[in-house]
């Protein structure tokens, strides 16, 4: 028995690498050209259980809570344990206090605080939620390290091929993400814009989250000057490139949380489907051909390795009981 894993998003990466572990026989198909350039390639790379709670059922905060160890063994030197910021202004001070109300693994911080993490938000917030334990990731990076991985423990590799369907004694893991909108019972796509800025002229080594009754926004730093803005909710799985309207809104909320990004460059703009079903946490579905990771939502990096691994564990229990019967 071998296994067929369609797509190499995070979730295909990740299934491959947590099967290959195990022994277990795996080659993926990629209809694209290289790894990762689905709703992967746009992703924050936030592991952040304990902010995700705040809209999100309490599994993903559980399953969440190992992703970082995960993603540090899998790719080590990647991973940055140096938490998340939350951030309001004064008038939305209420979406501050609901957000700590519905979230755990945090502790208020005022203005000097905030300054020691962030010395460049010096007097620019009296208040704020810092929680210590978040991490966070390049995924880019992340997905391109977890490929190399997967390889080195044998895993196969074929690019530009459509999966079709599966041979006799092959199991399928499809990890399509969005692709497999309209096919799988219940997935519906969720539009997240972002933008990639970069200036000289602000640090941050944390990703800050600005809340905002409308426009709530995040921003991940990627180093050198480059900071990655996002993202956009909208219940569409149209991904067509950013709107005016979004990449304004995203801006504003940027030049809010600090003037010095009225300067930067847009370096980079993107679009991607977050698959989901109603309650946007994802799921291993029984298909005709195997198993399915899907509804990832805007969880793949943060949920994905738990997914893996469960999957994976289902896997070996069918290919030790196949090899028995064939011995
Ligand atoms: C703007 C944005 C920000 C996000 N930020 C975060 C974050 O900070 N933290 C976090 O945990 N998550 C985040 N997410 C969510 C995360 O990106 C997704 O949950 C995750 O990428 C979904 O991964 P996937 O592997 O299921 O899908 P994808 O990454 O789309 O991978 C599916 C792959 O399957 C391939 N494929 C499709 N059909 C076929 C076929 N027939 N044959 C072969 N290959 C096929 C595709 O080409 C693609 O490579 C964010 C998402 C967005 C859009």
């Amino acid at each position: 028995m071998t296994v067929l894993v369609k797509g190499a998003g995070v979730a295909g990466l990740a299934t491959a690498l947590e099967l290959a572990r195990r022994g277990i026989p795996v080659e993926v198909v990629e209809r694209r050209a290289d790894i990762g350039l689905g709703a992967s390639h746009w992703a924050g790379g936030m592991l952040a259980p304990y902010c995700e709670r705040e809209a999100a059922e309490e599994i993903v905060l559980t399953l969440g809570l190992p992703a970082a160890d995960w993603w540090d063994e899998a790719v080590p030197g990647l991973v940055q344990r140096r938490g998340t910021l939350v951030l309001a202004n004064p008038r939305d001070m209420a979406d501050l206090k609901r957000f700590s109300s519905r979230t755990s693994g945090h502790r208020w911080v005022g203005e000097e605080e905030i300054a020691e993490l962030e010395p460049d938000l010096r007097g620019r917030f009296g208040t704020g939620l810092f929680f210590p334990e978040e991490a966070h990731l390049d995924p880019r990076k992340a997905l391109r390290d977890l490929y190399e991985a997967a390889r080195q423990l044998g895993v196969s590799f074929r690019f530009g091929e459509e999966a079709g369907d599966a041979g006799d004694n092959v199991q399928v893991v499809d990890c399509r993400g969005p692709q497999a909108i309209g096919e799988i019972e219940g997935l519906r796509g969720v539009r997240g814009e972002m933008l990639y800025l970069q200036t000289a002229d602000l640090c941050l080594s944390r990703p800050v989250r600005l809340l905002h009754p409308r426009h709530p926004l995040y921003i991940v730093p990627r180093g050198n000057g480059l900071f990655m803005l996002g993202a956009t909710m909208i219940e569409t799985d149209d991904n067509g490139p950013i709107t005016a309207r979004s990449m304004m809104e995203l801006l504003n909320t940027a030049y809010a949380l600090h003037p010095a990004f009225a300067e930067a460059r847009i370096v980079d703009t993107g679009t991607g489907i977050r698959p989901a079903f109603a309650d946007n946490v994802p799921s291993i579905v029984e298909t005709a051909e195997g198993f399915a990771l899907a509804g990832m939502h805007r969880h793949g990096f943060l949920l994905a390795p738990a997914l893996a691994r469960e999957a994976a564990e289902r896997l070996k229990c069918i290919y030790a009981s196949e090899k028995r019967r064939t011995a």
